[in-house]
């Protein structure tokens, strides 16, 4: 197997993800838990807040390697996270969670909904041995087109592509972009960067072709091996861990807040994918890259899901809640922030302490 230098890898795995007012405010918050005053806070509060979590791969050390670091969980850590969460939150279902909040109830403080989304194996064969340990439910929102395809996401062949290149000239002028020599971290940031933006807003199709033009012009040594479950892992899934609730994510994970007129289709298409292979008809959506707009909050109701999961400003679940922009946040690796962001102290007390520095960087 080839080995990939790890400056490559290094590379890619600390690409700058936020700005330096995130940053300050990343760097700040564990202070916030720690110092004492986030449960304080949380039990001064009246209006209680729900927090919803979203994972996607738990890839053990030999396939982490295949995977976006930006998706991926180690193990060990996940595990201490569902030992806390068993320990000290409420945690309960997506449904229970839209129920629950439909019929008016006052979830107890701390309450959290654990989701995945696109269909990892290491969901079954990680993640879902863990939750069962911990008797935890959690909610998986599955990308059908694929798992049909056999295919790894778009984001896991690109960063594969990138790390095991065996050329480093790429021309893509001709979509838009520039031309790279990536020859130094500095490009190879800049280039993965461009083209991770330019495929997250493409249709199916000029995703389709531009990965392939990006994968002929790198001309990777190696491919991902198969990282999502086949139609029978995901029939064993709801088998052996009833407590996994299947919810859909569209057929071709693209953006729905840009192609919002293909929204009934993509959502239809993968709702009755799912039904045709498992016999479950999802209840539950999550809109890809939690990106949506009015028109894609439609189709969702007209196709008389209860929920869907989205990126917010407000990352917390309050009383009476957009039911088809339901609030999530991605789950750190750090432990701190997670004791912080699902405390119920989270984002209220940051905005009063920090103030406009919390402001202008959400
Ligand atoms: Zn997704």
């Amino acid at each position: 197997m080839t080995t990939v230098p790890s400056s490559i890898l290094n590379s890619l795995d600390t690409l700058p993800r936020y700005s330096l007012k995130q940053k300050v405010l990343k760097a700040t918050q564990p202070l916030l838990y720690w110092s004492g005053l986030a449960p304080l806070f949380a039990r001064m509060r009246s209006a209680p807040s729900t927090t919803i979590l979203m994972y996607h791969s738990v890839p053990t050390s030999d396939l982490a390697r295949w995977i976006d670091p930006c998706n991926s969980m180690p193990p060990d850590a996940f595990e201490r996270q569902m030992a806390f969460l068993a320990r000290h939150r409420n945690v309960i279902s997506i449904n229970a969670l839209v129920s629950s909040l439909r019929q008016g109830v006052l979830l107890p403080r701390g309450t959290v909904a654990i989701t995945f989304d696109d269909g990892y194996l290491d969901n079954l064969t990680v993640a879902a041995p863990i939750l069962a340990k911990y008797e935890l439910p959690a909610t998986l929102y599955l990308t059908t087109g694929a798992i049909d395809r056999a295919q790894p996401q778009w984001i896991d062949a690109l960063y594969t592509a990138f790390s095991y290149r065996s050329c480093s000239a790429l021309s893509l002028e001709d979509y838009g972009l520039q031309t790279w020599q990536l020859t130094d971290s500095s490009a190879l940031r800049q280039a993965y960067f461009a083209i991770v933006h330019k495929l997250l807003k493409a249709g199916a199709e000029d995703r389709q072709h531009l990965m392939e033009v990006v994968l002929n012009q790198l001309a990777p040594t190696q491919k991902p091996p198969r990282l999502l479950m086949t139609w029978e892992e995901v029939r064993q899934l709801r088998q052996q861990f009833p407590n996994f609730e299947l919810g859909a994510h569209t057929a071709n994970h693209i953006d729905l807040g840009t192609h919002s007129h293909l929204a009934v289709q993509e959502i239809e298409t993968s709702l009755d994918r799912i039904e045709a292979e498992t016999g479950y008809r999802p209840r539950h959506f999550a809109y890809p890259y939690n990106r949506y707009n009015a028109a894609a909050q439609s189709a969702v109701k007209r196709l008389n899901l209860k929920s869907a999961v989205a990126t917010c400003a407000e990352p917390v679940v309050r009383q009476q809640p957009d039911f088809y922009a339901l609030p999530r946040v991605e789950a750190s690796r750090s432990m701190t922030l997670l004791r912080l962001r699902t405390s119920g102290a989270f984002p209220d007390l940051s905005k009063r302490l920090l103030g406009r520095v919390w402001t202008s960087a959400h």
